[in-house]
């Protein structure tokens, strides 16, 4: 099967027609009509076999996957989505395979209105690359150098849902309740957009864990946070995992949740009731982020995991 014909097949179908598209799939380049007077919003992200998703792992799964973290990089800068660029490479063409992959990449595309507009078809070792691109209105951006003395700290959902889920499926007993938090994560693209409109503007998606992504914040905005671990919002499964005992420590470190960390200053507290969100601490001047139990004892937690460091 030619090139052009696989792209026709499973990917020509996902450029649904829109007012901004004036060229999708199938010519040189694409051609869009953006949102005028906005910013555009751009990110990109790669999940390689092996190393992001067992070789294994169900294809739909991966689809929605690979464009979920980059809608949760718009989510985390209040951006609304829109274009998609997608790199295939692939050992072999596998007829189920690709059917699945588009169709978990398309479900969760058809969800927040996102075009595929073009990409790139290659032989190769396993691996997907997305470009997304989105929008948002001048000055509403969240960046991660935004936080400011004062602020608290705030999360959506629940954390450490995503490495509890790992652990076990690993350990080769799977927990049934948490497997979908770390198959098909949800991007909380909503939620993003709705903390830039309440006048958020310190923000960061929680891909490499809490510890690590609020250091990040901490550090482009020259302070120190001190997070209250009791104060953490927990699913079920992990509250009773730590009633039996379970270390926080992978809890807070741990990546692949998804959920937005933001900061915000006490006069937009008030309106951040019903977005489900919860205060987990405070911006503070120093540098660091300070991890502290019910009894304000600090926890010791090693470096984060990154990505080349082994
Ligand atoms: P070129 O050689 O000019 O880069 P290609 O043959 O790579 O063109 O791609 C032809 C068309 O198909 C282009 O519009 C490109 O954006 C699109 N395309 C290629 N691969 C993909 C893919 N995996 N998903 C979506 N569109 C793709
Ligand atoms: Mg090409």
């Amino acid at each position: 099967m030619a090139e052009f014909e696989l792209i026709e097949r499973y990917f020509s179908a996902l450029s649904r027609p829109d007012a901004s598209v004036l060229l999708g799939v199938g010519d040189d380049c694409a051609l869009l009509d953006p949102p005028q007077g906005q910013h555009l919003a751009m990110t990109m992200d790669t999940l390689i076999a092996g190393r992001h998703f067992l070789a294994d792992a169900e294809p739909f799964g991966i689809g929605h996957k690979s464009l979920a973290v980059n809608l949760s990089d718009l989510a985390a800068m209040g951006a609304r989505p829109a274009w998609a660029l997608l790199s295939l490479s692939l050992p072999r063409i596998d007829h189920a395979w690709l059917t699945d992959f588009s169709a978990g990449f398309s479900a969760l595309a058809g969800e927040y209105g996102v075009q595929l507009v073009g990409g790139d078809t290659c032989q190769g070792e396993l691996s997907i690359t997305v470009q997304l691109t989105g929008y948002l209105m001048p000055g509403r951006e969240m960046r991660r150098s935004a936080a400011g003395v004062g602020d608290g700290v705030y999360v959506t959902g629940t954390l450490g849902d995503a490495a509890l889920a790992l652990d076990r499926q690993k350990a080769g007993s799977p927990l049934a309740e948490l497997q979908q938090r770390l198959d098909r994560p949800r991007p909380r693209v909503e939620e993003g957009q709705a903390l830039a409109a309440l006048g958020v503007r310190a923000c960061i998606d929680i891909s490499d864990g809490l510890s690590a992504d609020l250091g990040h914040v901490c550090r482009q905005s020259g302070c120190a946070a001190r997070i209250h671990l009791d104060q953490l919002p927990l699913s079920a499964p992990v509250r009773e995992y730590l009633r039996a005992g379970g270390d926080i420590r992978p809890i807070v470190s741990g990546g692949d949740d998804y959920e937005l960390c933001f900061t915000a200053p006490a006069r937009i507290a008030p309106r951040l009731a019903g977005l489900g969100v919860t205060r987990i601490g405070e911006i503070l001047p120093g540098e660091g982020v300070e991890l502290l139990d019910a009894s304000s004892r600090a926890l010791d937690l090693p470096p984060a995991w990154e990505h080349f460091s082994s």
